[in-house]
């Protein structure tokens, strides 16, 4: 299945379960949805999430790793330092991404997925991600537990 038909089965599943859990269709909800929908191909480098997971592990990295550098070597030079984190950061998400349909394509990946969602939200947004993540490994006949 392409993304677009990833995208239409998991808000289809997200919103039964937002349905049936008497949520509303939130624009949260719909962001934490879609994301469940697509994530699962951040494995293949020729998907969007790829690029969109590889360059958040750039920024992220980047903004982490930040003050600590220039803390340590200045404003300059720690900014230097930061940003060729960050650039080894999505080097290495992209020489290390696990292979196409491998973890994140399992039951584990959507369990943790839904894990992050509801420490960073609520039960019900979670439960509804999990459902757009579920989505997506029916849909490519890819379930597996690990
Ligand atoms: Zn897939």
């Amino acid at each position: 299945m392409n993304a677009l038909q990833h995208l239409l089965a998991g808000v289809l599943a997200g919103a039964v379960a937002l349905v049936l859990l008497g949520e509303p269709f939130t624009l949260p909800a719909a962001a934490v949805i879609a994301m469940g929908a697509l994530l699962p191909d951040a494995d293949h480098h020729k998907t969007r999430m790829f690029q969109a997971v590889s360059l958040a592990i750039g920024i992220g990295a980047f903004f982490l790793s930040k003050p600590v550098m220039q803390q340590r070597f200045g404003e300059f030079n720690g900014g230097i330092a930061s940003l060729c984190i960050g650039l080894a950061g999505t080097a290495l998400f992209r020489l290390l991404k696990p292979k196409h349909r491998g973890i994140t394509h399992t039951v584990f990946a959507a369990a943790l997925y839904a894990a992050i969602t509801c420490f960073l939200s609520t039960p019900q947004l979670a439960l509804a991600g999990f459902a757009a993540y579920a989505s997506h490994l029916v849909a490519d006949g890819h379930v597996k537990m690990i």
